[in-house]
């Protein structure tokens, strides 16, 4: 074994490797009660009904759907919508796949707008000048540290007579002006993969929303179109995109520990701000301070030298990632929907500078400093 590839002895992990380790007797005894339950029911039964019931009422939405993933939360929504042939939805030219993926999916057409070059989340200007004739929707993300900015986006859907869709797959327990990412759009979604900020030990997500009408109809989706009510009786063209009741019964106990979770990430990123806020002039740009409109599942900075703080932190033993490495229309699978002269300066810039430090709720106060102490031995190197 080289030196090289011998694990630094105080490597820190960007997701931790024993997410659930703490509620490890829980689920052994979920999966027990569960799979020895007399009625046998494994998928959309009286855990995920209540997981929905609990969800829903914490939020004051008018109503929550489970579903099988976050990708496929967007796929019902804009499904629900009749978003199809012809339409076309403004997307964030910065972000991930499924932002683009799910439009084309239905059969609409992706437009890219570039982003806010600090904030990097979709610019209502650079959306609205995107809308066309043919825009049926929009599709503001939230991504990194701060929100997209959703009264804007309100308003510009307003105007336009658009529809307005939430990608805050990362933003659950995010809240802005005093309304919880979801609910600002007409429907939002949450993912619950792993590292997510209420993730779990597998897939899922849900779809939230304020309007019933689109609760009714993502609901029906979700399960082939039908009602709930009865079998074999199919009101619309629906797809499998059910919610597993074991991960169901475990979402509701997790869930009275995600606020302290989510506190504790907001602590760190409000920590790391602090240390890196007088480093601009060495080239690293934190996100903006402040707590409104927050969502921390990734913190994630600007470094004009992104690849050599990454070597850096490596060497140290701690890991970063880059979320995204590339701007969405450049990326094979949809460079065939980018506009013929259309162009995104600030998605590129960003995903050249952009880089994530840990954030995640179980690192130690001890880690957050030697993670902060080594970007700023960086800056000043
Ligand atoms: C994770 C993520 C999704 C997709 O959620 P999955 O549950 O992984 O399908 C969608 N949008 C954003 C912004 C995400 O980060």
């Amino acid at each position: 074994m080289t030196v090289a590839s011998r694990p630094h002895p105080q490597a820190i992990e960007f997701f931790p490797s024993d997410l659930f380790e703490e509620d490890r007797a829980v689920m052994l005894e979920t999966i027990r009660r569960i799979g020895l339950a007399p009625e046998q029911r494994f998928i959309l039964g009286a855990h995920t009904r209540h997981f929905e019931e609990l969800l829903r009422e914490s939020l004051g939405a008018a109503d929550v759907v489970a579903c099988a993933s976050g990708t496929s939360g967007l796929d019902l929504i804009l499904t629900a919508m009749d978003v199809g042939p012809g339409d076309e939805v403004v997307v964030p030219a910065f972000g991930c796949a499924p932002l683009a993926a799910s439009v084309v999916r239905v059969g609409a057409t992706p437009v890219f707008a570039d982003i806010h070059p600090h904030t990097m989340v979709a610019d209502p200007d650079e959306v609205e000048r995107r809308i066309t004739g043919r825009t049926r929707a929009i599709m503001p993300a939230h991504m990194f540290s701060v929100m997209a900015d959703m009264p804007r986006f309100v308003a510009l859907a307003q105007r336009h007579h658009v529809r307005l869709i939430e990608d805050s797959a990362v933003a659950q327990g995010a809240v802005l002006n005093g309304t919880p990412a979801g609910l600002w759009g007409e429907a939002g979604v949450y993912s619950f993969v792993q590292v997510k900020a209420g993730g779990m030990p597998g897939e899922g997500g849900v779809v939230v929303t304020r309007d019933a009408d689109i609760g009714q109809r993502v609901r029906m989706l979700r399960n082939h179109g039908q009602d709930g009510t009865r079998r074999f009786v199919h009101h619309l063209v629906g797809s499998n995109s059910r919610f597993d009741e074991i991960q169901a019964a475990f979402q509701v106990h997790r869930m009275a520990g995600l606020a302290g979770r989510l506190e504790r990430r907001a602590a760190i990123a409000r920590y790391y701000t602090d240390r890196f806020s007088a480093l601009a002039e060495h080239g690293l740009v934190p996100p903006p301070p402040g707590s409104d409109g927050r969502c921390y599942y990734v913190y994630t900075l600007l470094a004009q030298h992104r690849d050599a703080l990454r070597a850096h932190l490596t060497r140290q033993g701690i890991a970063c990632h880059v979320y995204y490495p590339q701007p969405l229309p450049h990326q094979a699978a949809f460079t065939p929907f980018s506009r013929p002269g259309d162009q995104w300066p600030h998605a590129e810039r960003a995903s050249a500078r952009i880089l994530s430090l840990p954030v995640h709720p179980q690192l130690s106060d001890a880690q957050v400093e030697r993670i902060a102490d080594a970007v700023c031995a960086f800056a000043h190197q």
